[in-house]
């Protein structure tokens, strides 16, 4: 058994994996995120500083939530978070769908891509050393 101090009240506690919050802790943010979600389901068109404002949370904390796909934001709402790869404005997860798509596809051929020339430079940069090493020499 690992202990470790809570990252919200800095308590020490027992940790059993995932987030380093202690169970008190825990509680309170589950009961934090049943709220955030009747809020947001009230209110669909809350600015996400609003939602973070009236339920004492941070607007970090709702990110994340929405990152794991926990909370999702009405299509029409206002409030949404980055794709993390374009910026663009998304209501769940980490990518948008276009990203998500031209991320599958550059999965596949990641491969295929790296074949930068990477050794011709290398080569050049030895023989120059070659020369240079002669040079020295005849100097000698
Ligand atoms: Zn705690
Ligand atoms: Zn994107």
């Amino acid at each position: 058994m690992e202990v470790r101090n809570c990252r919200s009240c800095g308590k020490i506690f027992n940790y059993i994996g995932g987030k380093p919050i202690c169970p008190t802790c825990k509680n309170e943010l589950e009961d934090t995120f049943q709220e955030v979600k009747a809020y947001i389901k009230d209110n669909p068109n809350a600015q996400i500083y609003d939602v973070a404002e009236e339920n004492e949370v941070s607007v970090g904390q709702i990110k994340e939530w929405v990152r794991e796909e926990r909370l999702t934001f009405s299509p029409d709402s206002a409030v949404g978070i980055d794709c993390e790869n374009c910026g663009t404005t998304i209501k769940t997860g980490r990518f948008c769908n276009r990203c998500k798509d031209s991320l599958a596809k550059e999965l596949g051929g990641a491969y295929a891509k790296k074949q930068t020339p990477e050794i011709n430079k290398e080569k050049n940069t030895s023989t120059k050393m070659r020369y240079l090493n002669k040079d020295n020499m005849r100097n000698y």
